[in-house]
């Protein structure tokens, strides 16, 4: 069995750049255009010793028709729904977006244990988006780097905090 974790948020934010780090997965359904995750992909990953089920979500690209409310739910609520904890990912650079807190409102109401992920943070250009990361009121989010898989002990960390 073991515990799940959930990766969500918007589009482009390096979810499944994420996914692949964390799983040890290199065939990257990873693309700079919105859209290339078509389902919920579920691996193994892990931290140094730590272990867990990870699934990596689509946000909304997969879904059809209805508003954009009601495409983030389909794609994400069964996500959501069977894992123990999410990973809210958001763009560190970018700061906080309103399709982010659009996300947000949506995720606090699933009342699952949440860690904040400033995704992309390798760069100094992270430091301002941090800064309203935390006004989220979901702690210190958590500054990593998918691509250069950099600040993963923290995110084992604040993962542990939440368990
Ligand atoms: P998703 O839509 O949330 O699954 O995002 P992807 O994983 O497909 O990544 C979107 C884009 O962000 C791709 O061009 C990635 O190479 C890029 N990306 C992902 N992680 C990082 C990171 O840590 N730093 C930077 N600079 N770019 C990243
Ligand atoms: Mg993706």
């Amino acid at each position: 069995m073991g515990l799940t974790l959930a990766i969500v948020g918007r589009p482009n934010v390096g979810k499944s750049t994420l996914f692949n780090r964390l799983t040890g997965r290199r065939q990257a359904l990873v693309d700079d255009q919105p859209g290339v995750t078509r389902d919920r992909r579920y691996g193994d990953g892990r931290i140094g010793e730590f272990t867990f089920r990870l699934v990596d979500t689509a946000g909304f690209e997969d879904a059809k028709g209805d508003t954009l409310e009601a495409r983030m739910r389909d794609q994400t609520e069964r996500a959501v729904g069977e894992a123990d904890l999410i990973l809210f990912l958001i763009d560190a650079r970018e700061g906080v977006t309103a399709l982010d807190q659009h996300f947000l409102r949506w995720l606090r109401k699933q009342h699952r244990p949440m860690v904040l992920v400033a995704n992309k943070a390798e760069s100094k250009a992270a430091l301002s988006g941090l800064g309203e990361a935390h006004r989220l009121g979901l702690g210190d989010p958590i500054p990593v780097s998918a691509e250069h898989a950099q600040g993963l002990d923290l995110l084992l960390d604040a993962i542990r905090d939440k368990l």
